[in-house]
């Protein structure tokens, strides 16, 4: 079984002031009296972990605020949340608590408040600064608000900070993906995430590209603004340390790379997935039944598996894939199944992987194809 490496929290918190559409997260629109609701219903989740205790006493490396934008809270209310979880789990000193924000979902005060109630790292979605492409694919906001909330963050007292971006959007061209990348760098963020636009299941997205209102993202296109993005940030001083993540030297996300390296996690909130000493659970993707559950005092948990050391050693390993440097095969586990061992081998024979020293890692070629070759290493298994 894996090594953990670490101990962080996920708390997914539900709630948007409208749904953008490519957005196939489980979320809800926002109320006050729903999140007053769903704010009950954590207290009481973190209530049962305090009392279960996963971690025993270790204390958390980093807690992740997402959704949702969890900044339709108020800062107060963050601020409690995250007061409670400093008493339930206990944080380490230096713990990396990131949250999520929607540009115009915080003002000058709410970034102020969450600065000194401790959180470390604000996460704005920035998508595109370009307003035409965030209006085709229904982002509310503008990249203006963008620009003020950076500085806003700053004066808040906040060092770190991360933008998102989407490339491969509607209409968007090298061009303007090339001075999105340029506007975002003169933001000077410490972390940047760039996602390739997809069409999701259920999505209002799909429902126009099936239309034929809108065309589908364009594979070549997109790996030429992956290519772009990538050539633009590194030249600005950016380590791309793994697949979609960008950081300033001494600012990957702790938080991220728990997942990438075998850490245990726990999710709080509806949809959250935990993964703690082998087993990989999963909470209802539904924020009544969610309550109802929490009310009922039992954890909200609809989804539970107990991995085979085999296929702990398959996960381990994909993820660790999707680090830049890639990841030692020995520490994986993965040595003791020849399956997935021949698997590798193959893969190298295929251009996908390569080994740097006792590191395996996806090529150039296989980053491209990052999902393909995690579905060949887990079928390998079955083989
Ligand atoms: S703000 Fe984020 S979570 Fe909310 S709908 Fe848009 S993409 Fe989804």
């Amino acid at each position: 079984m894996r090594q953990a490496t670490g101990r962080g929290l996920y708390i997914h918190v539900p709630f948007c002031h409208q749904r953008c559409h490519f957005c196939a997260f489980y979320l809800e629109i926002h109320h006050a009296r729903a999140a007053e609701d769903f704010l009950s219903s954590l207290m009481t989740e973190l209530r049962l972990y305090g009392e279960q205790r996963p971690f025993g006493t270790e204390p958390l490396q980093s807690i992740y605020f997402g959704g949702g934008t969890p900044t339709t809270l108020s800062s107060q209310q963050l601020a409690t949340v995250l007061s409670a979880v400093r008493e339930t789990f206990g944080l380490q000193e230096e713990a990396e608590i990131i949250v999520e924000a929607h540009p115009e979902s915080v003002t000058q005060d709410s970034l102020s408040h969450l600065r000194q109630a401790g959180f470390t790292r604000m996460s704005f979605g920035a998508e595109s600064m370009n307003p035409v492409e965030l209006n085709r694919v229904g982002r509310p906001g503008s990249p203006m608000s963008t620009v003020q909330m950076v500085t806003a963050a700053r004066q808040a007292g906040f060092t770190d900070l991360n933008l998102d971006l989407m490339y491969g959007l509607p209409g968007q061209s090298i061009e303007s993906w090339a001075a999105s990348l340029r506007q975002i760098v003169d933001l000077a963020p410490t972390h940047l995430s760039c996602y390739a636009l997809t069409v999701e299941d259920g999505t209002a997205l799909q429902t126009a590209v099936r239309r034929g209102t809108i065309a589908a993202p364009d594979e070549t296109r997109q790996n030429e603004m992956e290519d772009l993005a990538e050539d633009v940030l590194t030249r600005a001083g950016f380590t791309r340390y793994e697949i979609s993540n960008y950081c300033r030297p001494g600012f990957a996300s702790r938080h991220n790379q728990l997942h990438w390296t075998g850490g245990d996690y726990i999710g709080l909130g509806p949809s959250a997935q935990s993964y703690v000493a082998g087993r990989r659970f999963g909470n209802v993707s539904d924020l009544s039944a969610y309550n109802a559950s929490l009310r009922n005092g039992t954890f909200p948990v609809t989804e539970s598996e107990q991995l085979t050391a085999a296929d702990d050693a398959c996960e381990r390993l994909v993820f660790g894939l999707r680090l830049t440097e890639g990841i030692p095969l020995e520490e994986t586990g993965a040595l003791a199944y020849s399956t997935l061992t021949q698997k590798v081998d193959e893969l190298i024979h295929d251009d996908m992987l390569e080994y740097q020293g006792e590191r395996v890692r996806l090529t150039t070629r296989g980053r491209r194809y990052a999902d393909t070759v995690a579905v060949a290493l887990l079928a390998s298994l079955e083989a």
